[in-house]
């Protein structure tokens, strides 16, 4: 076993923990970015080509939190001289009588972020991919798009070295078994190292419950399924002529999101929530009944979708936290460690973001960003 000490330890190289080692790298900080598998593998939450931005939130404090995240996403890409982001438009939508469009509307009013109110009969004259009905409530957010996901990761990491050079060290296929929360300074084991850190942002995902047994908030890792279709008419679902869309529906397992082809995989669908899973037991294949179920959302939504060939699939795993609040801040009885798990299946668009909010508090202890809502504890 050998020992390491090292002042900024990162567990886990996806969405987030990227950016906390891109923002620290930023500010002049050695980092070691810790990844159990390769880095970009597909066994977690932020692979795949896409993620849908938006403001669109009927919680208002994330809707003005999303401005803060476009701004770093700037940041990022001019940092990075590439863009991650493809403004495509948006539009969230709701049956009558379920209160998500009216709360959406009102927070896009509140920070100030062009929209528009519509119907499902404006819809489908705008859209004609659309048919629903026609009293369906709908938003249309003409900045909403989507985030090159894999890409995004990809160039954290790679900025984290080089703007830190050798100050940044990255270990790959170093899976944690254990974090010693009980000794003087956070102590990671793995299968050859044990590693003292000064400073620990734990940033694992689905895994984080296995590694911080004693978080003081339920998480729940959960198995997504992804469906790319091909359409019978490709334009018609282009990136410019298709808007990224989230459709909330009535009870559990209704909500519904799609987004334009726009990484030549097709078009892609999916249901928002899926159930519990093992994170390291994770079923990759996608039976008929989820495929029958997306067909039928089809069927009522985007028609001309229904019978289309799937041409792709994805599993990934969402980390469901109680009301689908994001958890960020100081594990409790330690200043030197660090939790992050904003997901519940949003969380990428805000990650450039939780990356700044993870130097801040590392570096600082505080942040100038309203994310008081995110603090970790017991619920
Ligand atoms: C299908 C799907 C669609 C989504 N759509 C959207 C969307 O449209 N918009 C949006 O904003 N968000 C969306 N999300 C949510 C978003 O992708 C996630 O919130 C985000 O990717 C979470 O990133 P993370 O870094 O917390 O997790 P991960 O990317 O899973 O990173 C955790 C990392 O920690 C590593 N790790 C874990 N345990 C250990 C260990 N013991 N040792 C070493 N390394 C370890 C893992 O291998 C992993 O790489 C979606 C998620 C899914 C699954």
């Amino acid at each position: 076993m050998h020992t390491l000490h090292a002042q900024n330890v990162v567990l886990g190289a996806g969405a987030m923990g990227s950016a906390a080692a891109y923002h620290l790298a930023r500010r002049g900080e050695p980092i070691l970015l810790l990844e159990q598998f390769a880095l970009g593998h597909d066994r977690g939450s932020s692979h795949g080509a896409a993620r849908i931005a938006r403001h669109s939130y009927a919680d208002p404090r994330y809707a003005r939190l999303m401005l803060d995240a476009f701004r770093a996403w700037k940041e990022l890409e001019a940092d990075a001289g590439q863009n991650l982001y493809l403004r495509t438009g948006g539009v969230s939508l709701c049956p009558p009588g379920v209160d998500y469009v009216a709360q959406v509307a009102l927070s896009l009013q509140a920070i100030g972020v062009p929209h528009r109110r519509t119907t499902g009969r404006e819809l489908h004259r705008a859209w004609p991919v659309f048919d629903v009905p026609d009293d369906t409530d709908v938003v249309f957010e003409p900045d909403a798009g989507t985030l090159a996901a894999a890409r995004a990761v990809a160039v954290q990491v790679e900025l984290a070295r080089a703007l830190g050079g050798e100050r940044t060290q990255v270990l790959e296929h170093c899976p944690v078994r254990r974090i010693d929360l009980e000794a003087d300074r956070p102590t990671l084991l793995t299968d050859a190292h044990r590693i003292i850190a000064d400073r620990l942002i734990v940033t694992a995902g689905a895994w984080t419950r296995q590694l911080v047994p004693n978080f003081p908030v339920p998480l729940r890792p959960t198995r997504q399924q992804v469906l790319y279709f091909r359409p019978p008419d490709p334009a018609t679902f282009a990136p410019g002529q298709f808007p990224v869309f989230f459709r909330k529906g009535e009870g559990d397992w209704n909500d519904f999101y799609a987004m334009p082809a726009v990484t030549g995989w097709g078009v892609k669908v999916a249901r928002h929530g899926g159930p519990d899973v093992d994170p390291d037991a994770v079923d990759r294949t996608i039976g008929d009944e989820y495929r029958a179920t997306v067909r039928q959302f089809l069927r009522s939504h985007l028609p001309s979708l229904a019978a289309a060939p799937i041409d792709r699939t994805e599993v990934c795993l969402y980390t469901m936290a109680p009301h689908e609040q994001f958890r960020v801040g100081l594990l409790n009885g330690r200043p030197d460690v660090l939790v992050a798990s904003p997901c519940s299946g949003h969380g990428f668009k805000f990650s450039c973001l939780v990356g700044r909010v993870l130097a801040d508090l590392t570096l600082l202890g505080r942040t100038d960003l309203a994310i008081d809502l995110w603090r970790i504890e017991p619920v």
